[in-house]
């Protein structure tokens, strides 16, 4: 398939006098063009701290020390602030989490979405503001000309969220990366907005890195999926793969806790324990003091990724031994 971003080796650490944080710890995979492709992991388990790393927006001590991230053929991670800058507004997108975007409460809605358009794609006053309403009317929201005059607390949440996609899309991105998207909306908004973000990837042919905790919205929305644990990637599989066979026990764990009507009655299952802290990583398989399957082996050394189907690789020792004797 056509590759629009690689992610090879990429080690992200939060670096102090006394520690360095390995936040995210040699991950790597591919989004072709055209492709959602989910992010999924408890929180803390680096997903955020990936895509930040993407985009070149990693907090305060962060720094990526070691892979690459190659987009379209160039390396990100050699880029300088400028071309990052000029990446950010034209080719690459983010969305968050509504409650983290970024409209400023004190500009109303014309203005920030003109001015962000005016700042990239070089067009007088009068087109952006076309453009902004064209866009607005595209994401689905009523009385657009009226809502330029507004300001962002007069607006709903799920509608707050509809103009950073507005935003997001104006410079018709060839990918947008949306980091928990509908996690703080109600559930009908929550569909409302995940539908619109497939009408869009179409529309605009843009590929799609949707980072969530939620595994009905990766069913909903992912072609493909990478499963994250403690600044790693333990499996990684076509979406339908995942559900009908998941095979890291990490990811077996997260498809239990999901809830369904049948198991609504009984307790919801969850995984024991929590995420380790990234200062404080076992030493062997890092799911290890929660896994239910852990052997002798899994507390000494760290499981590689194994292929254990084409397509889809896992890292855990249950599986390397199902490999090699499917190779005897
Ligand atoms: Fe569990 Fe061992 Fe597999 Fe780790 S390697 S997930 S501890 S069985
Ligand atoms: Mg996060």
């Amino acid at each position: 398939a056509d590759t629009l971003l690689e992610v090879k080796g990429l080690k992200t650490q939060f670096i102090s006098d006394k520690s360095r944080i390995p936040a995210v710890d040699g991950v790597d995979f591919n989004i072709h063009r055209g492709e959602t492709l989910a992010l999924v992991g408890e929180s803390g388990c680096g997903k955020s701290i990936t895509s930040l790393s993407i985009m070149r927006l990693i907090p305060e001590n962060g720094k990526i020390v070691e892979g690459k991230i190659v987009f379209e053929g160039e390396d990100l991670t050699k880029k300088s602030e400028e071309e990052m800058y000029h990446i950010r507004g034209n080719d690459i997108a983010m969305i968050f989490q509504e409650p983290m975007t970024s409209l400023n409460p004190v500009l109303s809605i014309g203005e920030q979405l003109t001015e962000g358009i005016i700042l990239h794609q070089k067009l007088t006053k009068q087109q952006a503001r076309s453009r902004a309403i064209e866009m607005l009317k595209l994401v689905g929201i009523p009385r657009a000309e009226e809502i330029m005059d507004e300001y962002p607390h007069q607006l709903s949440g799920g509608m707050r969220q509809r103009i950073m996609i507005a935003m997001a899309m104006s410079s018709n991105p060839k990918l947008l990366i949306a980091d928990e998207p509908t996690t703080a909306l109600d559930v009908t908004i929550q569909a409302q907005i995940l539908e619109l973000m497939k009408e869009l990837k179409e529309k605009f042919d843009t590929s799609i890195l949707l980072i969530t905790h939620d595994l009905g919205v990766v069913a909903e929305m992912a072609d493909r999926v990478v499963v994250m644990y403690a600044g790693q990637v333990v499996e990684e599989a076509d979406v339908h793969t995942l559900f009908e066979k998941p095979a890291h026990p990490y990811t077996e764990g997260l498809m239990k806790s999901v809830p369904t009507l049948e198991k609504e009655q009984k307790r919801l299952y969850s995984i024991r324990g929590i995420v380790p802290s990234p200062d404080e990583f076992p030493k062997g398989c890092r799911f290890a003091p929660r896994c239910d399957q852990a052997m002798e082996e899994c507390l000494h050394a760290q499981p590689d990724l194994y292929e254990i189907d084409a397509g889809h690789v896992v890292r855990c020792f249950l599986h390397k031994t199902k490999e090699r004797e499917a190779k005897a």
